[in-house]
């Protein structure tokens, strides 16, 4: 039995709630998998039988059903759309993750993207057929190019991590070029997981560079740290603390004289996007999550979408293809271009085509539809959001870089407020589920213990903020009242309740059987 305590419509308190007969609660319908709702006999298309033919594959054809179940029409639609009430989407409610920028994807975007001239093309149509979809892809190319302050950018890596991996492979092959093939690569503690991934994945030694006390780059760690066998450094800026990094700049400086080239993380752009230009601040490398800064879907709304930005260094290694305008019009620059003599530095190409293109078509709705001052304006009210969570917060929750300043996109708490509790972060992000919201980002960056990382976002409006801030406000004043259970037990209120995530993560059940029961009674 589930223990409510809430007040019925007839202002009835009922502290138990009956167990229905069916399963369901009101309108959140329980939903069972696939294979237990549908039955291999059943198929929601009618098509004629396999005439006798003769079979020339040479004996490679299935001889045996798929074994996979068939549902009708209506069934089939029921059965995910009852399975997607059960997540939680950012059309949904505020969903504060940090380090992710979940916010609203603006419906123009939608529109735009649908039209059959940009939404009905295939990359293999001749290039004189797409004219106007390869215009938006050099238009979108020219404002990354101009909001960054960087000559050259490569359209087609799809995520960040795949940004990532672009940035440093062009950095690798400017110092093959120079037949410089250097080992190490340095990445702050604070930076995200996906950094010393891809610079382990391109063949570099990762070397970290411990924070300030501040939550900076501790610079002159950095410079110590620096020498002849140093590829260059990946940096987050804004940081993973939520700080901008102020001396980028001595930093890229201090990289350039060792010969050294500077990749940023740019995954957070959205706080400084019309404010501040990478360019300026000695950047040679950046990638821009378009599903981030940009406003298109990601997770399972979407396709990322990573372009990278280049130096003038750089640019002559960025990857194939890329856009460019001839006499004939616009032209794909690709591997016979490459093999006729010019941009003989680039690495190659990541993608098969030319990127995302419909997320291509999002973001640059979303830029022409804010414009200049809108653009600006997105950085200040991103800023501006997550001070206000964060001041609002720091009494009840533990602010670890309060006397650092003001935040930038996001507000990082520890959990030295729940010293004590016997309550850990872990179980306010379960307890949050039931207060209706996604959980914000957990135990990330590691630089402060117990993380949580919250990100509001410029889409939710002063309404919503106070709502989150009410409830997460309540929620620390409960830990601290010693109300355990609430927290150790959560959630009451989600189809299920604790999963052994550890289980789930290393063991995953990937495919399904049919249960013994079921195979004797056939
Ligand atoms: C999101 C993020 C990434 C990775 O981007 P994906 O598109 O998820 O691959 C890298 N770095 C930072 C700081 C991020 O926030």
């Amino acid at each position: 039995m589930l223990k409510t305590g809430r007040a019925t419509a007839a202002g009835v308190t009922m502290s138990e709630a009956p167990e229905t007969f069916s399963g369901n609660r009101a309108l959140m319908l329980d939903e069972a998998l696939i294979f237990e709702v549908g039955t291999r006999e059943t198929t929601g298309v009618d098509l004629p039988d396999v005439p006798d033919v003769r079979m020339r594959l040479g004996g490679t054809e299935r001889n045996k059903p798929i074994d996979l179940p068939g549902l009708a029409e209506p069934e089939v639609v029921r059965h995910f759309t009852r399975l997607s009430r059960m997540n939680y989407a950012i059309d949904m409610g505020v969903f504060p993750l940090g380090s992710c920028t979940m916010k609203h994807n603006p419906r123009l975007n939608e529109k735009v993207a649908r039209l059959p001239g940009f939404a009905d093309i295939h990359p293999l149509q001749p290039v004189g057929t797409v004219q106007g979809a390869i215009e938006l892809i050099d238009t979108l190319a020219f404002w990354l190019k101009t909001l960054c302050g960087m000559p050259e950018v490569a359209m087609s890596p799809k995520a960040g991590a795949h940004g990532e991996l672009c940035g440093m492979l062009a950095i690798r092959a400017a110092h093959e070029a120079k037949g410089d093939a250097r080992k190490r690569v340095l990445v702050p503690e604070s930076a995200h997981g996906t950094n010393p991934a891809t610079a382990a994945f391109c063949g570099y030694d990762v070397d970290s560079i411990p924070a300030t006390p501040q939550g900076r780059v501790d610079l002159a760690a950095l410079k110590a740290k620096l020498g002849p066998d140093v590829a260059g450094v990946m940096i987050t800026n804004p940081n993973t603390c939520g700080l901008f990094e102020s001396e980028l700049k001595d930093i890229s400086d201090a990289v350039h004289a060792a010969g050294g080239y500077v990749y940023c993380d740019g995954a957070n752009f959205n706080a400084i996007v019309g404010k501040v230009r990478p360019g300026d601040l000695g950047v040679d490398a950046m990638h821009i999550n378009l599903h981030k800064t940009f406003s298109t879907p990601h997770g399972g709304g979407g396709p990322g979408s990573g372009p990278v930005v280049f130096s003038a260094a750089l640019a002559p290694y960025a990857p194939l293809p890329f856009v460019r305008k001839g006499d004939e019009g616009y032209e794909l620059v690709e591997e016979e271009q490459v093999a006729a003599g010019s941009h003989k530095g680039s690495f190659g190409r990541m993608v098969a085509f030319h990127g995302q293109m419909g997320m291509f078509v999002r973001a640059l709705s979303y830029m022409m539809s804010h414009g200049a001052d809108g653009l600006r304006q997105v950085a200040e009210d991103a800023v501006l959001n997550a001070n206000y969570v964060l001041r609002q917060l720091e009494d009840d929750m533990t602010a670890p870089f309060a006397e650092s300043g003001p935040c930038m996109h996001e507000a990082l708490f520890s959990d030295e407020w729940l010293d004590g509790t016997g309550i850990t972060t872990l179980d306010i992000a379960k307890a949050m589920i039931d207060e209706g919201y996604h959980p914000m980002t957990m135990y990330f960056p590691l630089v402060v213990h117990g993380a949580m990382l919250v990100e509001p976002t410029e889409t939710e409006s002063k309404a919503n903020l106070d709502a989150f801030i009410d409830t997460m406000r309540a929620l620390a004043r409960a830990a601290k009242a010693g109300e355990v259970e609430r927290f150790h037990e959560a959630p009451f209120y989600a189809p299920l309740r604790r999963l052994d995530e550890t289980a789930a993560a290393r063991k995953p059940k990937l495919t399904w059987s049919e249960p013994e029961v079921a195979k004797a009674a056939e």
